[in-house]
């Protein structure tokens, strides 16, 4: 008898390379502010250098703007001497993008995001709403989420149960 065919398809590149880069935003995520929800994100060039990183610094600041994707994209945006417009990077992010950053995003003309975890009430990248891939949307960005989703958001969920008690 034959031995059956127990080669697994290899994982694919683009996937391993998320995950590279989402361990990259879950160590920002580990700096956030002691009161802050702890989310971090990182910008990414295509040679996969980080240009942009950010924590989420909301209650730290008392900014409503100072989200981590938001704090990340200015980042990267300040590096490049090539003008706003970040086409050929990744904006990757340990929670997915609320309609302020996943705005942000389109705005910056960024070519990829990269979640973790899924936001059931304020996702707009997928989960209430799709800011980035809406038919009206003029520049639409590659999307892949759930990227280390349970790591992700064991962060957050920790935090809450840290609150509760
Ligand atoms: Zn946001």
């Amino acid at each position: 008898m034959e031995e059956p065919n127990k080669t697994v398809l290899p994982r694919p590149h683009y996937q391993t390379q998320a995950e590279a880069y989402m361990r990259l935003a879950l160590m920002e995520a580990q700096h956030a502010p002691q009161q802050d929800i702890p989310i971090g994100a990182v910008v990414v060039d295509k040679d996969g250098v980080v240009i942009g990183k950010g924590v989420n610094r909301r209650e730290a600041d008392q900014d409503p703007l100072a989200h981590a994707e938001m704090l990340a994209i200015k980042e990267a945006v300040g590096k490049r001497y090539d003008g706003w417009r970040l086409t050929d990077c990744t904006l990757i992010s340990t929670v997915e993008p609320c309609t302020m950053c996943a705005g942000a995003a389109v705005g910056a003309r960024i070519g990829k995001i990269v979640f973790g975890a899924y936001e059931p009430k304020t996702g707009a990248c997928g989960s209430i709403f799709d800011v980035v891939r809406d038919p009206a949307v003029l520049h639409r960005a590659e999307v892949i989420g759930g990227v280390l989703e349970q790591e992700c958001g064991q962060l957050v969920t920790e935090f809450f149960a840290c609150l509760r008690t």
